[in-house]
């Protein structure tokens, strides 16, 4: 399988983790095709380049098993060279470069010139905001800032990324502008912590003032924002959001627990009152914003009391979206220091709980829809059903509505007027009506 020789080494780009990730191997991507070289993104290529996630054990694994398959590769002569670069490789090189020698050279986060000149291509500070895309031409991730300064105790990303720097407006509209003139209608905002931006250029939150910039880029029609904090909320968010029709009803808002003694415990700096009161605040000012959230079960001391509080937590809020992990014990964590005495097993069962929970509470939301018409836009095809979502959808990670492909051609990236004429756990099925 040894590619085809054009003289020009074809650089393979493979993405681990994140959209953070994503965005960051299209950051890379983009450097090298402006040195003039050929790069692909999960295909095959003579260079392959693994941008790795180091968050949790299943990421972590993941990113080794995949390390060694191209080491294998290059065993054999399949592929010339493996360099690693991303979280992992931040935060366990020491150990990498020990363990698995055969990488030609392991990078960090903050890195990329290096990792360029390894390329063979030089770092071009111009290209700031420019970037190969990788996600469908419609929707593109806007990283709006890098690191974090919050100090959950069982998070490992500060570690891997540093301190919070966000990016100046003015060049996240350059960003955009650029984005939407190659077609981008969609921009997914992320960041560790997006409800943080601002506070250390501005020394206040400015994601409101950010929204108000980005919903005049023409060509923009839908804005989203994922990984909000709850602790310090910028409540001028939700004004702007029901002012701008472009900023998508919907916020993803990790609130990882609700016990009071575990959210101290998680360092999150809030209560089960103070959560509770600002889902509250959240309703009344946008009834109709759909609410994602992640949680973590199994945290060290989760007695089974305060994890039902957290299940009976869940069937009372309705949450529109959910995701839950099990407790992942973090070197190097502030919760490293305390006993992971919760069995993998339970901590996996109480996972499963929840997520049976938000399955039914996720039905049946889904069966109010039948019959309402919404807005949507085409992701792709697959067999004879185009794949949309409605604004109420991340890519990715949320429900999809699924439109039949019989007797007519919907293009990815145009948006369509749909009524609902079924629903199961997941997804939607819908019917074009203008
Ligand atoms: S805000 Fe998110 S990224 Fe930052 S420390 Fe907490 S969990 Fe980690």
């Amino acid at each position: 399988m040894r590619t085809k020789s054009t003289g020009k080494k074809k650089i393979n780009l493979i993405t681990l983790g994140c959209s953070k990730n994503v965005y960051d191997s299209e950051v890379i991507m983009g450097q090298l095709a402006a040195n003039g070289k050929e790069v692909v993104h999960e295909q095959t290529g003579d260079v392959v380049v693994i941008n790795t996630c180091g968050f949790i054990d299943n990421a972590k694994e993941e990113s080794v098993n995949t390390i060694l398959e191209y080491v294998q590769l290059k065993e054999q002569g399949i592929v010339e060279k493996v360099f690693v670069t991303g979280c992992l490789s931040e935060r366990y090189k020491p150990d990498l470069e020990a363990e698995i020698p055969d990488v030609d050279a392991y990078f960090g986060t903050r890195e990329l010139p290096l990792l360029l000149k390894a390329l063979g291509a030089d770092y071009k500070h111009e290209l700031v905001g420019e970037r190969l895309i990788t996600t469908p031409r419609h929707f593109a991730y806007l990283k709006i800032s890098e690191g974090c300064d919050r100090p959950c105790s069982f998070c490992a990303i500060p570690l891997m990324r540093g301190a919070h720097v966000s990016k100046p407006i003015e060049e996240l509209v350059e960003e955009s502008r650029k984005l939407a003139a190659k077609g981008t209608k969609e921009l997914v905002l992320i960041a560790q912590d997006l409800t943080y931006y601002g506070l250390d250029i501005y020394k206040k939150r400015a994601l409101a003032e950010l929204l108000q910039e980005l919903v005049k880029v023409d060509g923009i029609e839908w804005i989203r924002l994922h990984y909000a904090f709850p602790t310090g909320f910028p409540m001028e968010v939700l004004e702007v959001m029901r002012r701008e029709p472009k900023i998508c009803n919907y916020i993803d808002i990790p609130l990882q627990h609700i016990n009071t003694e575990m959210l101290k415990s998680m360092r999150r700096g809030t209560t089960h009152e103070k959560t509770n009161a600002l889902l509250k605040e959240f309703r009344n000012k946008m009834p109709d914003m759909a609410i994602r959230t992640t949680l973590i079960c199994g945290y060290p001391g989760e007695t089974q009391e305060q994890f039902e509080e957290m299940k009976a937590w869940v069937q009372e809020q309705r949450f529109d979206r959910l995701g839950c992990f099990a407790y992942s014990h973090e070197e190097n964590t502030h919760a490293y220091l305390l006993e992971d005495d919760v069995p993998e097993e339970v901590k996996h069962d109480r996972v499963a709980q929840i997520m049976d929970v938000q399955a039914q509470i996720s039905y049946e939301l889904n069966q109010e829809k039948i019959g309402k018409e919404f807005k949507v836009i085409v992701d792709r095809k697959e067999g004879d059903i185009y794949i949309a979502r409605t604004e109420y959808d991340s890519p990715d990670v949320d429900n999809e509505v699924h439109i039949s492909a019989k007797d007519q051609y919907l293009s990815p990236g145009t948006f369509v007027q749909v009524r609902i004429v079924s629903a199961t756990e997941f997804d939607l099925v819908a019917e074009v009506i203008g």
